[in-house]
């Protein structure tokens, strides 16, 4: 296809407002393309390579404008590009208001000659483009450009820019190439989605439409070694995911960064969640997989940063190493990182995408020896409560809830993974009882009986029994005991004196207590040494708060 032929489709469309019409035109676009296709997939959205092609152009807009201003001719150089910038508002429209290319030749005789670029010769020109590397490697991209602009008519230069800086600018959205692509080749728009988050690469889908049809794009397989799109968390409450779900899976959150690892027996790639190929910089995961990664696999997980003892650093640690493609292993002394894997979408041949979480985290353990993400299975609050407090006292960042029943979906935040909400604003309430302990907790306090301020004493709100370490609970007994008023069993009632911080996950109108709410999970967060029970929070506040949730 030819370049010019391109980037008049390429008008029509930006000056189309409808989203149907727009379909239809790149639906066309698509079926003129020829053997094209694929590069038109993508310059259609004002990309090069695939998504998770590695290849960056890395033109900045200065080279840019040079190889613009050079083009122009003698008399403007790249302050003069820069001023029509400023009084055109966008490169594209810049490029088309000049004259270029002094040495056109043919091409500018009706188009189509020897001298005429076509989208394949543009996509050669810009792939040696991003081939370029190195010293010297500005001025190459510089020739290249101009030798580029050069050759064009003030349409294609316009497209060409815009290409070259990653604007495309024409309103072609992702979801716009998949309505067209199953358009055009008559196939479901739902295989032509799948196919996409299988191989992120519009390129591809549309060239196995074409060809294959809805078979193809059905049989289109992971591949170790390319990226996949991250599935992704949303926020909400445990008690929502328990109320919907059989039984959760409860994972710690880690507080790293997300990366993809392939493995295909004899290389280890890591991606980041961009799909930015991040391998060199984390030499550690790269071992580790080696070592303890038994057969071919997609290995889903978060790196962290850890102090000596394998403790959680803060995820600003894992930062210094993510990106670093410069002295990586200085860098290396300074902060250590671990791969923990919590998801595994590919495993010796077989696709586990389709597969529920369940069997994929089992096929993870199997796979790795060694770092799998530890998690429970349960439908019971209290079990995530607790599981959440360890996660927490471990310093880590929080907790993960997932539906076990649940399929991979690459790059969806769906309500199949949930990170659960932070805890609102703390209370604090005065402890108005307790129960003792049972076996070896006999005679330590184990379950607290707390309670808000009212205007004619306290009124009973919750109890907690999580979030407490064992230490902690010695104290609060020594704390406690000389507070007891009257003991009846395991139960005992104090005087009100003591105040505790409580977290929690939401404020409930409930029978079950005086003050008429109860908190659902709470978690006990610190003793407030700094109140007496007069100091601790009213009935009123607990009344404004379950308002504003
Ligand atoms: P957020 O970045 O707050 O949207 O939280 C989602 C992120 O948490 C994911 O993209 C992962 O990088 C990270 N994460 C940490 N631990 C887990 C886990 N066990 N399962 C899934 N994601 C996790």
């Amino acid at each position: 296809m030819q370049f010019g032929a391109f980037a008049t489709r390429a008008a029509e469309i930006e000056d189309e407002p409808a989203d149907l019409e727009t379909v239809s035109l790149v639906r066309d676009l698509f079926l003129e393309s020829g053997d094209d296709l694929a590069v038109v997939a993508r310059f259609v959205q004002g990309r090069v390579f695939p998504a998770w092609d590695d290849r960056k152009l890395d033109v900045g807009p200065s080279t840019c404008y040079a190889a613009i201003a050079r083009a122009a001719g003698p008399n403007v150089d790249s302050d003069d590009v820069e001023d029509r910038l400023a009084d055109l508002g966008e490169v594209g429209d810049v490029a088309a208001s000049y004259e270029f290319g002094g040495q056109r030749g043919l091409a500018a005789f009706g188009g189509g000659g020897a001298d005429a670029m076509t989208v394949a010769s543009v996509y050669d020109d810009l792939s040696t483009l991003a081939a370029t590397d190195g010293e010297g490697s500005e001025g190459t991209k510089l020739d290249l450009l101009f030798g580029l602009f050069n050759r064009c008519e003030p349409n294609e230069a316009r497209y060409l820019a815009r290409i070259v800086l990653s604007e495309i600018r024409i309103g072609v959205g992702e979801g716009t190439v998949r309505d067209a692509i199953a358009a055009a080749y008559d196939v479901p728009t739902e295989s032509v989605e799948r196919a996409l988050q299988v191989s992120n690469d519009y390129g591809l889908v549309a060239e196995t439409a074409r060809d294959e049809g809805t078979a193809g794009l059905d049989g289109t397989t992971l591949e170790v070694g390319r990226p996949v799109q991250a599935m992704l968390a949303q926020a909400e409450t445990a008690s929502d995911a328990l109320e919907e779900w059989d039984e959760a899976a409860v994972e710690t959150k880690f507080d790293g960064a997300r990366v993809q690892v392939h493995w295909d027996g004899s290389t280890v790639d890591v991606f980041s969640r961009n799909l930015e190929d991040v391998t060199e910089a984390l030499p550690e995961v790269v071992d580790f997989v080696r070592e303890h990664c038994d057969a071919p696999a997609i290995l889903d997980g978060e790196v962290v940063a850890v102090d000596d003892a394998g403790e959680p650093l803060p995820f600003q640690q894992v930062l210094r190493r993510f990106r670093r493609k410069h002295d990586v292993a200085k860098a290396r002394e300074d902060v250590t990182v671990e791969l923990r894997a919590f998801d595994c979408l590919h495993a010796d041949g077989v696709d586990l995408l389709d597969a529920p979480l369940r069997d994929r985290h089992d096929r993870l353990a199997s796979v790795l020896d060694a770092n799998v993400s530890d998690r429970t299975l349960t439908d019971d609050p209290e079990t995530v409560a607790e599981y959440e407090a360890r996660a927490l006292d471990a310093g880590h960042e929080g907790i993960m809830l997932k539906d076990p029943a649940s399929t991979y979906s690459p790059g969806k935040r769906g309500r199949n993974w949930l990170k659960r909400k932070p805890d609102v604003e703390t209370l604090d309430c005065v402890v108005v009882g307790a129960e003792w302990g049972e076996g070896r907790r006999a005679n330590v306090f184990g379950t607290f009986r707390i309670a808000v301020r009212t205007d004619d004493g306290y009124e009973g709100i919750g109890k907690v029994a999580t979030g407490v370490t064992d230490e902690e609970l010695d104290d609060l007994t020594d704390l406690l005991r000389p507070h007891v008023t009257t003991e009846s069993g395991r139960d005992v009632t104090f005087d009100p004196a003591v105040v505790f911080e409580v977290g929690y996950e939401e404020i409930q109108p409930s029978p079950t207590y005086e003050s008429g709410y109860a908190l659902r999970f709470p978690r006990f967060v610190g003793v407030r040494d700094d109140k007496d029970a007069d100091d601790a929070d009213s009935l009123d506040r607990v009344e404004r708060l379950a308002g504003l949730q």
